[in-house]
């Protein structure tokens, strides 16, 4: 696959803008090529623009290369840089399941791209073929959901990898709730497919949603395009710092997940007895998509009593359905006490 010939033809004429970090990476005794403050170290620098100590850490810890990691203020952004690298607006289109996370199509909508939605079928599986069929000569990326917000269902492995094969773009496949799902990453498939991108986030497994740090792994050709028009110091310095520091806890983050799919699959069966529950969906994520006879009115009782949940009622093939975040033991129990004091 030729990733110069899907980008925008500006996108691939333009010259980056180059940073006195990019110019100079060295070691020195004095910096004096970046106009910072001298004083109020040591928030006064500017901080790595390619974020190499944190890029290790992750490339170790993932096992990738770390030439096909991109960091970025959350997966928000690799999402952003994404369609406005390759989509020409007024001509370009994505595609997405429906439903599926709101980002790809706020950020489509922002740069003035088309979002084609191929609806998912009533169990939430997606048919690869109603896709490809949905894809045409102007599309140039396919945004796929796995686990899928908020269905919190896998796509399947096989529907993912015919598109992957018979889609000539680039394949975005979003796994910001892979490590609550049984299945296995992508990841180690980006070497059989070069039109794979793989996102990631430290927002919610790694509990660092308030740092803003998303990752992107892709093909070093691919990690280049981002890079390239990326702002120049994206990460700032205490999303870094705190970044490594967090990186190395990675037996906690295994202890909060475990604890978590704990809990997830303990409330899913105590919601499930409520008679107001039509259906718990599985989840393979940190969350449970609930049906329900009066999901709005649920919705209100429980903000009333200051239990904040998401109403998907609106969302296709969501109707009457509120999106519950799995929270800590004594979160959900206030949660279940709640709802349990609507039967008597
Ligand atoms: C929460 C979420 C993200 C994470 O976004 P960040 O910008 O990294 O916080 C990405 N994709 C999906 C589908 C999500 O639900």
């Amino acid at each position: 696959m030729k990733i110069e010939k899907l980008l925008r033809k500006n996108i691939a004429a333009l010259k980056p803008y180059s940073s006195a970090r990019d110019e100079y990476t060295g070691e020195a005794r004095v910096f004096l090529d970046a106009n910072e403050n001298p004083f109020n170290q040591p928030y006064n620098r500017y901080p790595d623009p390619l974020q190499r100590e944190v890029k290790a850490k992750v490339s170790k810890l993932k096992n990738i290369d770390p030439g096909k990691v991109f960091l970025g203020n959350g997966s928000d952004e690799p999402i952003d840089l994404l369609i406005r690298a390759f989509c020409e607006p007024g001509t370009d289109n994505i595609v997405t399941i429906d439903p599926t996370y709101g980002m790809y199509q706020v950020a489509a909508e922002i740069s003035g791209i088309e979002l084609r939605k191929v609806p998912l079928t009533p169990d939430f599986e997606f048919d690869p073929k109603a896709l490809l069929e949905t894809c045409n000569a102007k599309t140039k990326l396919v945004f796929l959901c796995s686990p899928n917000n908020p269905t919190g269902n896998s796509l399947g492995k096989n529907s993912i990898v015919d598109v992957l094969q018979n889609f000539g773009g680039l394949v975005i496949v979003d796994e910001a709730y892979i490590d609550f799902a049984p299945g296995k990453t992508l990841l180690s498939d980006l070497d059989n497919y070069s039109n794979l991108v793989v996102l990631q986030t430290f927002s919610k497994a790694w509990g660092m949603a308030g740092i803003r740090l998303g990752m992107a792994f892709a093909s070093p050709e691919i990690i280049a395009v981002l890079n390239k028009i990326k702002y120049p110091y994206n990460l700032n310095i205490l999303t870094q710092q705190k970044a490594l520091e967090l990186l190395n806890q990675n037996e906690q983050v295994e202890e909060w997940v475990g604890l978590l799919i704990e809990e997830r699959e303990k409330m899913a069966k105590k919601l499930q007895k409520l008679p107001f529950v039509v259906q718990v969906y599985p989840s393979d994520a940190n969350f449970l998509l609930v049906k329900m006879y009066d999901a709005r009115g649920i919705y209100e009782y429980l903000a009333d009593n200051g239990i904040i949940v998401r109403d998907r009622s609106k969302v296709n093939l969501c109707d009457n359905s509120l999106r519950i975040t799995i929270g800590s033991e004594s979160e959900n129990k206030i949660l279940l006490k709640a709802l349990k004091n609507l039967i008597s």
